[in-house]
């Protein structure tokens, strides 16, 4: 472990995806780098968040395809969960990116420190005894989950996703609070795995962020899957009994579950690391930053969940590798956070880049739209999935949005996004031949039908 020598070209503090992305690219660039980690190298995403949670919904996947098997012409009997198993394939995935990870940092020769950081200075962070000098601070503390008030998680009726990714057995019943992309997931999961599921949400669908077509085809997808849904619906009060809980809603309506999950977001951890003292402006928990993720204080920036852009890795990511080259001079474009693509890892996926018609109405565009329905896309037939690709583009401009629920569709969301990001007209992309059979043809048919020249739709 270090002993706090320095100055360093650059403290981090927080080694999760903002972090060690930050840490990486400015040690690329020829940097000396310290890397604050008070528990595990990768953080949330890694260890409680995106890929554990895609271990999990990879078996549930298994599970249904089990199930499902004969419709396939396959012999196969699915005999149940084990619980002891898919946590040992989730682990096994998570320890080797871990290591990875690790790895990787050393062979870039970053300085990794092990213990709790607080900020004592503009240019100084505290790690213990040890103070770590850096011409440059990046705060990346990340988040954790938010309840609401009085809601108190016990961890062992009311959960949030932390526990729920320990959990050693398969709930009978589980109230999901929160309809977002991580109560989405649980839900996903849970039911594949033979729960009964309940989604209470407060807007009236669920994944309020996206385009409204694709939370209601998922709603409906959802509710084919036998997963109920209390939409629009405040939730009141919960009781925790012998067996379970007991979930007051606003419309009068009680629901009896083995667990309630509380999803209703992830709150900024900021709170007692000297940010304040040391000047640094912070709003309702979130660290305020300009474009380039500087904070109200010269030479600390921030990056990740601890501001308010897209929780997201991959935006974390980004921020990272921005806020390395901008210390290192480089001048490097602000995010366009539109651009960043979006994925719900649901059966089915709902993924989506850009902007969603209501926002193409604010902005004050003039629009054109097609929505090509998987029913008409043959390798999704196989898969056996139902959804759809919608495309909207500025009336004779390029593309603004494409939205997607379907199974597995997500992948296809990085053509998505290098057509938005590229300013692609409908018809230059129309004009790319698309692999048959593929589901990425869904998002070609929609194209050739928004250039005017429509192969496989009926009207
Ligand atoms: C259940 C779930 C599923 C998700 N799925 C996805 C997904 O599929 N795709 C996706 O893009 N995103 C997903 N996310 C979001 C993603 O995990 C976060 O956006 C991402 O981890 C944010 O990265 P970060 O670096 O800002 O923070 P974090 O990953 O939270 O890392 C912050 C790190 O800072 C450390 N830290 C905090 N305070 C200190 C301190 N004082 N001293 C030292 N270290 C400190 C923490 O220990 C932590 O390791 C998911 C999140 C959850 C909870």
């Amino acid at each position: 472990m270090a002993d706090g020598s320095g100055p360093y070209d650059i403290v981090v503090l927080g080694g999760g995806s903002g972090g060690y992305a930050c840490a990486l690219r400015a040690a690329e660039l020829g940097k000396t780098v310290a890397l604050i980690e008070k528990d595990k190298i990768g953080g949330t995403c890694l260890h409680r968040g995106c890929i554990p949670t895609k271990t999990l919904l990879h078996s549930a996947e298994v599970a249904d395809e089990t199930r499902e098997s004969a419709a396939f012409g396959v012999k196969a009997r699915f005999e149940g969960i084990d619980m002891e198993g898919v946590h040992a394939f989730k682990d096994k995935i998570v320890t080797r990116a871990w290591k990875g990870v690790q790895g990787l940092l050393k062979s870039k020769g970053i300085t990794i420190v092990e213990g709790e950081g607080r900020l004592v200075g503009p240019t100084r962070v505290a790690v213990g005894n040890d103070v770590y000098e850096g011409r440059n601070i990046v705060l990346a503390t990340g988040s954790a989950p938010r309840s609401l008030p009085g809601l108190e998680i016990d961890g062992e009726r009311i959960i949030s996703s932390e526990h729920a990714l320990k959990l050693d057995r398969v709930p009978s019943s589980v109230v999901v609070l929160g309809g977002g992309v991580i109560g989405v997931e649980f839900a996903s999961v849970w039911r594949s795995f033979g729960a009964e599921v309940t989604i209470v949400e407060a807007l009236p669908h669920l994944l309020p962020l996206e385009e409204e077509s694709s939370s209601k085809l998922l709603e409906r997808a959802f509710r084919r899957r036998g997963i109920k849904q209390e939409l629009g619906v405040f939730f009141e009060g919960v009781k925790t009994t012998d067996t379970g809980v007991v979930v007051t809603l606003a419309n009068g309506k009680t629901l009896d579950a083995e667990l309630l999950l509380v999803a209703v977001g992830r709150g900024a951890v900021s709170a007692g690391m000297g940010f304040e003292e040391a000047g640094i402006a912070v709003e309702r928990g979130t660290v305020v930053v300009n474009e380039h993720c500087q904070t109200s204080v010269p030479g600390v920036y921030a990056v990740g969940d601890l501001i308010p852009t897209l929780q997201l890795a991959h935006a974390g990511f980004a921020e990272g590798i921005m806020v390395a080259e901008h210390i290192a001079g480089l001048n490097p474009p602000a995010i366009d956070y539109d651009g960043i693509p979006r994925i719900t890892y649901s059966d089915p996926e709902v993924a989506s880049v850009g902007i969603t018609s209501a926002q193409a109405r604010e902005r004050g565009y003039e629009t054109v739209e097609m929505t090509y329905d998987l029913a008409g896309n043959p390798k999704s037939q196989i898969l056996q999935t139902q959804g759809a690709v919608k495309v909207i583009a500025q009336k004779d401009g390029p593309v603004l949005g494409v939205h997607m629920v379907g199974r597995r569709i997500g992948e296809l969301v990085t053509e998505g996004q290098l057509i938005y990001n590229w300013e692609a007209l409908p018809s230059e992309v129309a004009q790319l031949i698309h692999a048959h059979p593929t589901q990425s043809e869904a998002l070609g048919e929609a194209m050739l039908a928004l250039a005017g020249k429509p192969l496989h739709v009926h009207n």
